[in-house]
């Protein structure tokens, strides 16, 4: 890439130069505009285009949150090589809302590429599309579960992308999976532009969790310093777990739902690792686990339907 190809929404972007970017993507029926806000960083050393991304859905307040205190804790000076765009907030619309997708019920992350004529997640998906993704060399994709269910802190990277795997080592988390694609997801379009892209996962929708934010703002500072793009120092390494695969264990019957497992718990197979219990009758039914592995997400929900996700345990082989 030409140095001078470097543009945002119009906007050229020199080496050494911080420049914020608004890219407009529509305006709201009160007639407010809808902007979205990006951050540029660039060193006077060419290098890696990192690209720290939150909020695709709206109400994942601890990615956002994450992305929010980089950018408010960064100094543009200690930027050694390369480029950051910091995007804290994508999908306005959903964290306007409190809800995790565009106000028509469609999700961002299964809108890509996107076009900028189609359904307004396809629309803010084309943004980014046409005018972040093109310049990236590295994305860090912030989520966390959805409501009332917890994520433990997690990286997920495509499966056979060997070069996002060794970034997710370095970012550190806790446990780190390999997904296959999802059909029109960022992941899916990244991978095909042989970007790396990494899927942080960690926390619940519309919640604060202060362990999930400071590891995910750790792994941010592990990475940049591995691309040799700002200095940091960890001495800290955690046993980190990389799970071949994940399974839900699924409520049998409605009930009230008594955890007997938390998320970041070893289990075995066979092992209890919850109660469902009916409101009059003494019954009491039996959730266990199917593999050894780890609870790497749960529910929340004191009350279940049958059928609902209760655990995602992520297994070692
Ligand atoms: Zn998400």
């Amino acid at each position: 890439m030409k140095e001078t190809d470097f543009s945002i929404n119009k906007t050229d972007i020199g080496l050494g130069e911080h420049k914020q970017v608004k890219i407009s993507v529509g305006k709201l029926p009160s007639g407010n505009r809808i902007n979205i806000n990006a951050s540029v960083f660039r060193s006077d050393k060419p290098g890696p285009v990192v690209l720290l991304l939150a909020g695709m859905h709206g109400d994942e307040i601890d990615g956002v949150e994450i992305v929010r205190q980089f950018l408010r804790n960064f100094a543009p000076a200690s930027l050694k090589s390369g480029s950051l765009i910091v995007i804290p907030l994508l999908n306005i619309y959903g964290f306007l809302n409190f809800s995790r997708d565009v106000p028509d019920g469609k999700d961002v992350n299964r809108s890509f590429p996107g076009s900028r004529f189609g359904s307004l997640a396809s629309r803010v998906a084309s943004s980014l599309t046409t005018e972040i993704l093109p310049l990236t060399d590295v994305i860090l994709d912030f989520h966390t579960g959805g409501l009332g269910r917890y994520n433990f802190p997690q990286i997920r990277y495509t499966s056979g992308d060997d070069r996002s795997l060794e970034l997710a080592r370095v970012f550190n988390p806790p446990f780190i999976i390999s997904k296959p694609t999802i059909a029109k997801s960022l992941r899916k379009i990244a991978r095909k532009e042989n970007k790396s892209i990494l899927v942080y996962e960690g926390g619940e929708a519309q919640r604060r969790d202060e362990f999930v934010i400071n590891l995910g703002l750790r792994g941010i500072y592990r990475i940049l310093d591995y691309l040799e793009m700002v200095e940091y120092r960890d001495d800290k390494e955690y046993p980190l777990l990389q799970l071949s695969g994940s399974i839900w264990r699924r409520a049998a019957q409605s009930g009230f739902f008594i955890p007997q497992k938390k998320s970041g718990d070893p289990v075995k197979n066979g092992e209890v690792i919850g109660l469902i219990q009916d409101l009059l009758e003494p019954k009491e039914y039996e959730v266990k686990s199917t593999r050894n592995g780890f609870v790497i997400g749960n529910s929340y929900s004191p009350i279940v339907y049958q059928g609902d996700a209760l655990y995602h345990i992520g297994y070692l082989d």
